[in-house]
């Protein structure tokens, strides 16, 4: 089963207007040096439309966001309606983000509610799983990763599950500089395609695109992409450089 590797990059609350632009023009100027690889660029919600117009119509270098909130529309101060997204070229969304869980309380019911309208509104969600080193030091990746896959993507019909993009992220490797191995990351990605066969089917779970996210460099991504489910790179601080999201691209894609 051939899946189009997958590269995302997440600006988390960095650079300003002008950077947020500067960043996207060099992107989309080399996208070709990702080879085969798709990219999707991730910048605060308030440069979606600078990133988009930047990027232009048709572009092959996708934009996505970092968060949205699960409602239409309403009284809720501050927050990012799905449509809204859409309306300013959205293909992704990133959802259930450790940052998110941890700093700002999601728990897996809030993160299957938005992947639920993500998939409504027409966005393809990222969505983020990942163990504390807590919780690995106590061996209980496997349990922690099963409850929150299955938790987020509850009530999915297999057609919206073949959708969706998985992110495992442990948590102890994000922003830390310590990558998992690539036999740690490819074991966890395996029991998430295990999942997903339980969720939906097999050849549904095939189809789905697994990333790896947590301190992915461009010198250790060659390494967690020839790994059999490790389908691309969800990427926080070396997105803001292009030649190191380049050089990972490259890495998936070549
Ligand atoms: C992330 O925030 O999703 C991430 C993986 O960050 P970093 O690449 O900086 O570890």
């Amino acid at each position: 089963m051939s899946r189009r590797p997958i590269v995302a990059g997440n600006w988390k609350m960095n650079l300003d207007r002008a950077k947020a632009r500067e960043l996207t023009a060099a992107v989309a100027a080399r996208v070709g040096e990702a080879g085969t690889t798709e990219l999707v660029l991730c910048p605060p919600a308030v440069y979606l439309e600078a990133v988009g117009t930047t990027l232009g119509a048709g572009s092959p270098v996708a934009l996505g966001a970092q968060n949205m909130h699960d409602k239409a529309s309403g009284a809720f101060t501050g927050e990012v309606a799905p449509a809204m997204l859409v309306d300013l070229g959205c293909r992704y969304c990133i959802l259930g983000h450790s940052e998110r869980r941890t700093l700002f309380g999601e728990t897996d019911a809030v993160v299957n509610a938005k992947t639920k309208a993500a998939l409504a509104a027409g966005l393809i969600p990222i969505v983020c799983v990942g163990e504390t080193l807590e919780e690995r030091e106590a061996g209980r990746t496997a349990a922690v990763v099963t409850e929150q896959v299955q938790g987020s993507l509850a009530g999915l019909a297999p057609a919206e599950i073949e959708k969706v993009v998985v992110a495992y992220e442990p948590v102890w490797a994000i922003g830390t500089g310590k990558v998992a191995t690539p036999q740690q990351a490819q074991e966890v990605h395996a029991l998430v395609r295990g999942l997903l066969a339980g969720l939906a089917s097999a050849a549904v779970a095939a189809k789905v695109r697994i990333q790896y996210g947590g301190s992915v460099k461009p010198d250790n991504a060659a390494d967690l992409a020839v790994q059999p489910d490790i389908d691309g790179a969800l990427v926080g601080g070396a997105s803001l450089k292009a030649d190191d999201f380049l050089g990972i691209a490259r890495a998936f894609g070549a």
